[in-house]
């Protein structure tokens, strides 16, 4: 209970910064970016080339931090609609296959006929499946395995699987997910975990990750179905 609202508390705080700073960082930051490029190209010197791309790559990460910042300071004007949760996920599969086909990823779907409508914001629950379909594709190894899986809950809940058997999540790391800025990669923000489970929240869903290490990670999202027929 106390590890909730110290989550939500941190939630709120890093909510009401999102809003007053990523939009200021934008702006500037593509001008810096335009210029880089440009002596990127005036460089005779390999070396420079090289630190020219470096700065680049970190504008770039500058740039996805703020992105999902922004997602964050949105929620005031979201319109809550009757969605088919498999073709959001779709929409996404769809989006992030070309990613697994160069890692040779199988990507298998399991979708259990007639689910209910689900009353959401669509782009944010496909950000949701984004975050995690990425982090899947991210810990499996060439030839890897993801399933999704969508199947009908008792109660009025639909329940959307992710499973891959990637190299898993060590069991003390399990509860820091969530927490920004906690990351394990090289070009990670440690923010879509904590957008995920905050628009979950908000879609007065949960979020359950289990996982075993070297054998792969599940992560498991419920949401209640739309109530109107
Ligand atoms: P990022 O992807 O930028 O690191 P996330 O919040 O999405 O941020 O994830 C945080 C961390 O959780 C990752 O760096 C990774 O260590 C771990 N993680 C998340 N999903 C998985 C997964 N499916 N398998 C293994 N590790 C994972």
């Amino acid at each position: 209970q106390e590890e909730l609202i110290r989550r939500s508390e941190k939630l709120s705080i890093v909510g009401e910064l999102a809003t007053a700073v990523a939009h200021e960082i934008r702006n500037p930051l593509t001008s810096i970016k335009g210029f880089l490029q440009l002596f990127q190209q005036r460089a005779v010197v390999d070396e420079d080339k090289h630190y020219y791309s470096i700065m680049l790559s970190e504008i770039e990460r500058i740039n996805s931090i703020v992105s999902e910042f922004m997602i964050l300071s949105k929620p005031q004007a979201i319109t809550y609609q009757n969605e088919k949760i498999t073709s959001l996920l779709m929409d996404v599969i769809t989006l992030l296959e070309t990613i697994a086909i160069v890692k040779n990823i199988e990507v298998t779907k399991e979708f259990e006929p007639n689910i209910p409508f689900v009353k959401c914001e669509g782009n944010q629950i496909k950000q949701v499946f984004i975050n995690i379909i990425k982090n899947a594709i991210d810990a499996v190894p060439t030839n890897g395995k993801i399933l999704i899986k969508v199947t009908k809950l008792e109660e009025d809940q639909v329940l959307i699987r992710f499973n891959d058997n990637g190299r898993g999540i060590p069991n003390d790391l399990i509860s820091r997910l969530g927490e920004p800025f906690y990351t394990t990669k090289e070009k990670g923000t440690g923010l879509g975990l904590m957008v995920s489970y905050k628009i979950i929240e908000e879609h007065r869903g949960s979020i359950n990750i289990n996982s075993e290490m070297n054998k792969g990670t599940t992560v498991d999202i419920i949401l209640p179905v739309s109530s109107e027929k």
